[in-house]
């Protein structure tokens, strides 16, 4: 479990980093036993399902959210629970590899991680967001075979990318989420994308923000040093904030 002290820290640190290196960040003291690349290796799946139980242990497992109908742009709200999404019958495989059979060529691949967000990141600033899907299917190829004879991945027919596209996302579960959402104003029904890694990173500067300003008025009206107030628990920090109002 985090405390304020932590919360503080990872804000600090990740505020300035790319939304890939902020779910990194936010995992790392959860997970102090292993290191910033193995977590950056994680599949995205297994990255968001271990996000989805920080998630759990700091807010709760009931999630608000909020979009745009893209019909008629009224607003719409929807819940989520991360225990439904988190599915435990959809396992993450154990392996690195996996192929796929198409015609007489087999691909073999491995499932995209942070470092390939990372990687495609700089890709975007430089192409612009066209080629992202592209690219970020081509870095996960690692060996092409036609009648097994090994080629180039360069030499990937165009045709092929639809379904290791596929083969990704059925490989690697909790990689996306996707909810169906309608519209309560003209009945439309859409595909909404949710993105854990933004999700909570929002909820947790939100608490960061609000844990200082507490520091705040504390240290302010004790002359307590900021340590010493971080090491409260939120129970003891409430009651001298509850004391302060009356
Ligand atoms: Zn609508």
């Amino acid at each position: 479990m985090l405390g304020a002290h932590e919360i503080i820290k990872i804000w600090e640190i990740a505020i300035s980093k790319p939304f890939w290196e902020k779910a990194i960040l936010m995992l790392a003291p959860i997970y102090p036993s292993e290191p910033l690349n193995s977590l950056a290796s994680l599949s995205l799946g297994q990255r968001n399902v271990r996000l989805f139980r920080l998630r759990e242990q700091l807010f709760g497992t009931v999630m608000n959210a909020n979009s745009a109908c893209p019909e008629c742009h009224e607003g719409v709200e929807f819940q989520l629970d991360s225990q439904v999404i988190c599915d435990p019958n959809k396992v993450h495989a154990e392996q690195q590899q996996f192929s796929l059979a198409l015609d007489e060529s087999v691909l073999s691949f491995r499932l995209v991680n942070s470092y390939d967000l990372r990687d495609i990141a700089a890709i975007i600033e430089v192409e612009g967001p066209q080629s992202a899907e592209y690219e970020l299917i081509h870095h996960c190829i690692t060996a092409f075979d036609v009648n097994g004879v090994r080629q180039p991945t360069q030499s990937l027919p165009d045709d092929a990318i639809p379904a290791l596209a596929q083969a990704l996302k059925d490989n690697d579960p909790h990689c996306e989420i996707i909810c169906r959402l309608t519209c309560p104003e003209c009945s439309h029904n859409w595909p909404e994308p949710f993105d854990i890694v933004k999700f909570l990173w929002h909820e947790l500067e939100a608490k960061a923000q609000i844990i200082l300003s507490e520091v705040q008025l504390l240290a302010k009206a004790f002359g307590w040093w900021e340590a010493d107030i971080l090491s409260l628990s939120d129970v003891r920090r409430k009651f001298y904030l509850d004391g302060l109002n009356e």
